[in-house]
């Protein structure tokens, strides 16, 4: 009989026969474990501003090079990034790069071009976390900075492993509930928690919300979301960002220029820096 083993890295908790991959396709059982079976792939490499992440407070007018996999554990039916977060790596091309050697390349990045070091993001970073914290490692050796940009959905030991790895955050709170993150897939609580352990470790933390109408586009809606931030910091920066048409959602109008702007406001009662996003 195939005994199963369990994953830890994120809420699902999959529980895996031996040489099954999990819900996110980017972690695998192998041996009695289960283990990042995207390690070491990647399927994108840019040199990006940091406000693309988007994070506005923290080294403004710097760029980080930014690298993501595949995989993701979460199922948003808006998602941006399907082509390689909603696939596995038989569904996607992608090169393998060890820890060293992509922060050797950030190294000559930044003496060529300018970068802050290395930024994880494109799919979501967290499924295949030990990818992460070892390029993380090697960054702050060379003297550079790690910059985390994740849907925030992942087991405490995951995020307390990191966070002293993590010099900047931009973490999704995608809704203001339970109910909304049903509806993506996902866990408020662990989202929640995720902010706080990053900010309490010192991580420049800002945060997302991209408003989809009818979903999350009430002043309530905003405001339980600024209403947590406040509760960690009110210096946390949130981004409220225009929802447009994508992947499962593309016959929802974008979200109406004058309701981010409404939203904006009332995020404002709490929050001392709000900004709109994609107008
Ligand atoms: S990280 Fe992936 S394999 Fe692990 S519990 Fe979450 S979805 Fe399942």
């Amino acid at each position: 009989m195939n005994a199963e083993s369990v994953c830890g890295a994120c809420p699902r908790h999959c529980r895996l026969a031996d040489g099954a991959l999990g819900f996110c396709r980017a972690r695998r059982a192998e041996g009695g474990r289960v283990v990042a079976a995207n390690y070491g792939h990647v399927t994108s490499l840019a040199l990006d501003p940091i406000e693309k992440k988007p994070i506005a407070f923290f080294h403004s007018g710097e760029n980080v090079l930014s690298v993501g996999s595949y995989g993701c554990n979460l199922r948003c039916p808006f998602c941006q990034n399907d082509g390689i977060s909603q696939r596995g790596a038989d569904g996607v091309a992608y090169q393998c790069a060890t820890p060293s050697e992509l922060a050797d390349l950030a190294l000559r990045v930044r003496r060529e071009r300018g970068n802050l070091g290395l930024a994880y993001t494109y799919n979501e970073p967290l499924v295949g976390w030990e990818f992460v914290r070892d390029c993380a490692r090697e960054v702050h050796a060379r003297g550079m900075l790690n910059v985390l940009v994740s849907n925030g959905c992942a087991e405490a030991a995951v995020v307390e492993e990191l966070a002293p790895l993590v010099d900047a955050a931009n973490i999704d709170l995608k809704g203001p509930s339970q109910a909304y993150y049903d509806w993506v897939g996902g866990e408020f609580a662990a989202v929640c928690r995720t902010i706080r352990t990053l900010h309490a470790a010192g991580c420049h933390v800002e945060a997302t919300t991209l408003v989809v109408p009818g979903r999350n586009d009430t002043d309530g809606d905003i405001d339980a979301i600024a209403s947590f931030l406040a509760s960690v910091s009110s210096d946390i920066p949130l981004h409220v960002t225009r929802f447009f048409p994508r992947f499962h959602l593309l016959d929802v109008p974008p979200t109406p220029v004058a309701a981010i702007h409404r939203l904006v406001a009332v995020a404002r009662r709490r929050l001392n820096r709000v900004l709109p996003g994609n107008i």
